[in-house]
């Protein structure tokens, strides 16, 4: 990233808080090392089977596990493929991962065997992990990868151990010697501004100290219950309904896959205190008559963050359940992942804002047009710079240098405006990435595909809303001169290829995509002509 030509004071929004120190420890000592003084307390219940651990199983079992992966060599530096829907058992495996010095690679359970076996070979995984319903797309990945010593479950097939009888082994306890500041302890797949999914290293410290910067607005604690229905694997489920809450003495409470009545009926047993969500949930508990057969009375905050929200929404859900508001949250993947959240004590949050700063966290406001530092009110692009800060794209030194400059500063690709008192709200976003129901969709992967079939000659996709405000992928597809493709043949041709959240959802055939004369699609043009055809 060049600096800008012509030198311009920035202008530097800053936190309100105080500054917090960097968590300078391995993420499991961050997280269990209050473990022991939790004891019997629930760390985690299965929501469905009822199944429990307490904060001692869950740190013993965690160190027995990485006893036996270490003594099977797994060591630092290595990589681990995790690869299952939540359940009481993924942190047990990730913490044991970490505590062997060993990254640890989140993988969607719903990856085809395609996308799985490109997350190993570009993250050079040497383990998986998985559970008995998705080991035959383990396999697959595996083997179409190469590479990989061992696949272990969570729980119990043919012909593959389980890290619970892992764990009932006797090995002594690996010390890797981990280095905080550069070691990696999560290896999630983000696509960032643009092209394929790329690996995000988050060292140790920065998702510690995120923990540490989170701290002053998310501070639950022994007495709640947190539900877990977003993904342990994304980075959102990983730091609030994962690290946080663990670290912070709750409980939380586990779910498989969002199903609403399971959810609702999670909520009324468990006397749910917090739940995170993302917006389509928020929208469920806005709209969907089911709602008024539960007693939702536990919940004392709702958190919504991973893609836009709308705030007649957001308010909607709030009057629903008798809360002040629905408190918005904003990161990314490659942030580890919060740098705004609404404070729960927020007298009045503005209508639709993200949040304010974190602690040690810093905003610029960038304006697209002149490079130039904005100040408040002003719309630009969001440009973060703190401890969260990746340490870049594994082997993409060129990707991470487009995104982070010599200072520090990483352009997210979203775009923001601050107001008077710190409060963000996110405008749009510039980059290509899609978010369906808060997943990541990369344009980039979708047209490779797309242009692979015999028919297409040329392709670009892009996200539009759909009735319910929901971003979906649409594809705007040039055929080959004679080819007779119709719009169902292309959706069933992308669908039968990517996992389900990735389906491209409408299509559209153009004579040419534009392009710019570099042969960058011109996305900007593709939006403007989907806002002008759609009635508003
Ligand atoms: P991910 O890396 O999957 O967490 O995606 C990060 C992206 O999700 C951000 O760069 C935003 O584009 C979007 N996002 C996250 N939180 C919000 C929010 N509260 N409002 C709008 N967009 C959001």
């Amino acid at each position: 990233r060049k600096a800008p030509e012509t030198p311009h004071p920035a202008h530097v929004f800053r936190s309100a808080h105080p500054d917090v120190a960097p968590l300078e420890v391995p993420i499991h000592d961050a997280v269990l090392g209050g473990a022991a003084a939790h004891g019997t307390r629930p760390a985690l219940v299965d929501a469905l089977t009822g199944h429990t651990l307490d904060y001692a199983a869950l740190d013993h079992l965690s160190r027995r596990l990485a006893a036996a992966l270490a003594a099977s060599g797994l060591g630092k530096g290595d990589v681990l493929a995790l690869h299952s829907p939540n359940s009481v058992l993924f942190p047990v495996v990730f913490y044991a991962a970490t505590r062997c010095g060993a990254a640890v690679t989140t993988v969607h359970p719903l990856a085809t065997e395609a996308e799985f076996a490109r997350q190993l070979t570009d993250s050079r995984a040497s383990r998986i992990v998985t559970v008995a319903a998705l080991l035959d797309t383990a396999r697959a990945a595996a083997q179409q990868a190469g590479g990989i010593a061992e696949i272990l479950l969570c729980d119990r097939a043919d012909g593959h151990r389980c890290v619970l009888d892992l764990a009932a082994e006797e090995h002594p306890e690996p010390d890797p010697r981990i280095d905080p500041a550069t070691d990696l302890a999560a290896l999630p797949y983000s696509s960032g501004t643009t092209g394929a999914p790329k690996g995000v290293m988050l060292t140790h410290r920065s998702i510690a100290t995120n923990l540490a910067q989170l701290a002053p607005v998310l501070a639950n604690g022994p007495e709640d219950r947190v539900l877990a229905v977003l993904p342990f694997f994304h980075i959102y489920g990983l730091t609030a309904l994962m690290n946080a809450p663990l670290r912070n003495g709750a409980t939380v409470v586990v779910l498989p896959r969002f199903d609403l009545r399971q959810f609702l009926t999670a909520i009324e047993q468990h006397r749910i205190t917090e739940v995170y969500t993302a917006p389509p949930i928020v929208l469920a508990l806005a709209k969907h008559p089911m709602v008024d057969d539960f007693d939702l009375t536990s919940l004392r905050r709702v958190l919504c963050a991973a893609a836009p929200l709308d705030a007649t929404l957001a308010a909607a859900c709030a009057r629903r359940l008798g809360l002040p508001a629905v408190l918005q949250a904003y990161g990314m993947t490659e942030l580890s992942p919060a740098t705004h959240v609404v404070p729960p004590d927020a007298d009045a949050p503005p209508p639709g804002a993200v949040g304010t700063l974190l602690p040690s966290t810093e905003l610029r406001i960038v304006s697209l047009e002149t490079g130039r530092d904005l100040g408040p009110g002003q719309s630009g692009e969001i440009v973060i710079r703190g401890p969260q800060v990746m340490r870049g794209y594994l082997g993409r030194p060129a990707e991470t240098d487009a995104m982070i400059d010599p200072d520090g500063w990483l352009h997210t690709g979203d775009v923001g405006r601050t107001d008077a008192d710190g409060w963000l709200h996110v405008v749009d976003r510039v980059k290509e990435l899609i978010k369906y129901k808060g997943y990541q969709v990369a344009p980039a992967d979708l047209e490779a595909l797309l242009l692979a079939h015999e028919a297409v000659a040329d392709a670009a996709v892009i996200g539009v809303p759909d009735a319910d405000g929901n971003e979906i992928p649409k594809a705007f597809v040039v055929r080959r001169p004679g080819a007779a493709l119709t719009v169902d043949e292309v959706i069933a041709y992308v669908a039968g290829r990517v996992a389900p959240y990735k389906k491209v959802r409408r299509v559209e055939f153009l004579d040419s995509v534009p392009r710019a004369t570099t042969g960058k699609i011109l996305r900007r043009e593709l939006r403007a002509r989907e806002r002008s055809s759609t009635p508003r």
